[in-house]
Formats: structure tokens, sequence, C-alpha cells
């Protein structure tokens, strides 16, 4: 297991019981000859048993995950437990701090810096790390992501990289056990090799993820479905006991997520008008936003249109947009005898 990354754990990993410190990511800069970035990382262990793998903070302006991942780090109790919980609540810590989706350090992003570089920026060498040291250690990983600054989610629990195999089935049980009200699926052909996602794909190791709200803050419906999911994760790999569940108030919506025709892209710089909102059925050809230029009152606002039948999943929140920003995403209903029923 051990890989030529530069970061240092200050837990042991192999240790019972609870721990918590940092991985000290080395960078030296004016200000700090020797100093390190302090990732914090918290280790729940009691005996040989299954690893759960929770991260959140790999986006920094995502906070729901963040949240709930601290919440549970605190009341997790070893104890009552089997097996071992990793805990990353702040992943790419700087930016975390900064409440941004990228690093100020060095503008990394680190959902699209796997596989990593043990030798580059900050940002690289944290997601070299991951997946060559944190992930093969997993039997399950949940990375918690959310619509971010620019993005509004209905809440949703999501399985990225699905392919029709036995780790794609294991995804589909995994999904449904997290138990949010709305879930999605998207096929490992529509890209995200640069995800944590593709990392555990890459390892061979169970992954789900979610897109839990976003538009930059924090609400309490958000934070519940991803506490009851996170604890729902654990019970289902058998780290928590069938007496933990806690119930969803309903079954899951299962949808998914294809290619280009499920979203809508602003065509011009404009301001964005929406005229539809996330969780919304849409049709083919219903209008979907319309773009309005201040600057040339006199030009008529151009009017945008989803392409085809869906439940809006997201809504781009600023209202300035530029042309190539994403204004809305789809999914789409499953049917039975589909692909992802079995
Ligand atoms: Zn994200």
């Amino acid at each position: 297991m051990p890989s030529d990354s530069r970061i240092v754990a200050e837990v042991d990993f192999t240790r019972d019981g609870r721990q918590h410190g940092f991985l000290r990511l080395f960078h030296s800069v004016h200000s700090s000859a020797y100093g390190f970035i302090p990732v914090p990382v918290v280790v729940l262990r009691n005996g040989d048993g299954p690893t759960a793998l929770l991260v959140a903070g790999n986006h920094g302006d995502e906070y729901e995950g963040q949240v709930a991942l601290a919440n549970l780090a605190r009341r997790l109790d070893p104890a009552r437990m089997r097996g071992r919980v990793i805990i990353l609540p702040a992943l790419n810590l700087p930016a975390a701090v900064a409440g941004r989706r990228t690093s100020p350090i060095d503008d990394g992003n680190l959902n699209r810096s796997f596989p990593g570089d043990p030798n580059g920026t900050p940002t690289q060498q944290l997601a070299y790390y991951v997946e060559h040291e944190l992930v093969p250690m997993a039997n399950l990983v949940c990375d918690l992501h959310s619509g971010g600054s620019s993005l509004m989610y209905l809440p949703t629990a999501q399985l990225p990289g699905y392919r029709p195999d036995e780790l794609g089935a294991r995804g589909l049980a995994a999904l449904a056990a997290f138990g949010a009200e709305t879930a999605y699926v998207v096929a490992a052909n529509q890209g995200g090799d640069q995800t944590l996602t593709g990392a555990c794909l890459r390892q061979g190791v169970l992954s789900v993820a979610t897109e839990a709200g976003g538009a930059g803050h924090l609400t309490a419906g958000a934070l519940r479905m991803v506490e009851r999911g996170v604890n729902n994760l654990l019970v289902h790999l058998g780290v928590l006991q069938e007496a933990d569940r806690i119930a969803p108030p309903q079954p899951t919506r299962l949808l998914e997520v294809g290619g280009p025709d499920y979203y809508v892209y602003a065509s011009d710089n404009g301001v964005f008008e929406p005229l539809a909102e996330p969780g919304e059925t849409v049709m083919a050809g219903q209008p979907a936003a319309r773009l309005h230029f201040p600057e040339t009152p006199w030009a008529e606002p151009v009017l945008l249109s989803f392409q085809r039948k869906g439940v809006v999943l997201c809504k781009r929140m600023p209202g300035r947009s530029m042309r190539g920003d994403c204004l809305f995403h789809l999914g789409t209903e499953i049917g039975p005898g589909g692909p992802y029923s079995g």
C-alpha cells in the first residue's frame, strides 16, 4: 500500500479507538518555510471489519457534507461499531477555508485532479494520496458534494461511473440503502475519470456520492438527507447495526443522467431568467430560460428550451451568465426492466 506520496498522516489507520489529527501536506512558502497544510482526519476503528472512507470538502463551497461529517466525527462511538470509518470533512482544506470550489493556493479543482501527482501542486499531491493510499484501504467511499456556489441541486444521492457489472450492482444497492428521496445514476461512459469516483473505479472500490443542495449555503433539509444517508450507508456496510438504520420517509425515486441533451447551456453573455425550478418535470421543447441583455436593451432576449423530457435536477444561481455556463440539467425516469432495475 505505501505509495510515493509526500503526505504524512498524524493518525495510525490500524489502531483501534478514536483518533484525530491532520494529513500533513507540506507546502513551503515565503511565510512558512517548513510548513504544512493541515488536512483534518478522524479515524474510528473497532477491530477487523469493513472500512468506510467518508469525504466532504472535495469542493470547498459545498457545505452539507462538511457539516454532516463534522457532526458524525464527534458522535460516532467506536465501541458501537465494527471495522473502521475514516472521515475527511474538509478534504481540499484551502478551498474549504476559503469557501471556494477550487484551492486559492494553486487554483486546483481537486475533483478534476485525479489520479494526481506525488510531486505536483498541493491539490495534485492530495489527489494522489487519496487515490493511492486512502481509497485502497476502503470497502466503500462516500464523496459528499452539492451544487456549490453556482448551482442549486434538488437534494440527491448519486451513483456516478456506473457500469453494468458486479461493482455497478453493489453501487445500486448502496444507493438504495442511502435512502434519498431522489437519486440518479450516471454511466461510466459519460466521463469522470479525473474525479474521486474515477479513482474508486480504477481501484475497484465501491463509491456513492451526493449532490445535496448548494447555492453556496446550507439548508437543514439537505443536511438531514446527508446525515441520514451516511448513517444508512454505514449500516449497509455492516459498520453500524441494523437497529441504527434511520428509515427514510419514502422510497427512492431513481433517475439517470445521460448526454449533452440533458443539459441547457447559456448561448450568450447576459442575465439568466430561469423558467423552471429544481424538482419540476419539464417536456421537450418547453422554455427553460430567457437571456436578457441590459447593455443592449433594444436586443430581444434569447429564449432557450429543454431538449428532452425530464426532471430538473439543478439550476444555475447567479443571474449574470456567460456563454457556456450550465443553466440546468435534467434526469430522466428509469422504467422497469431498464439497465438499472436489476
Ligand atoms: Zn462538488
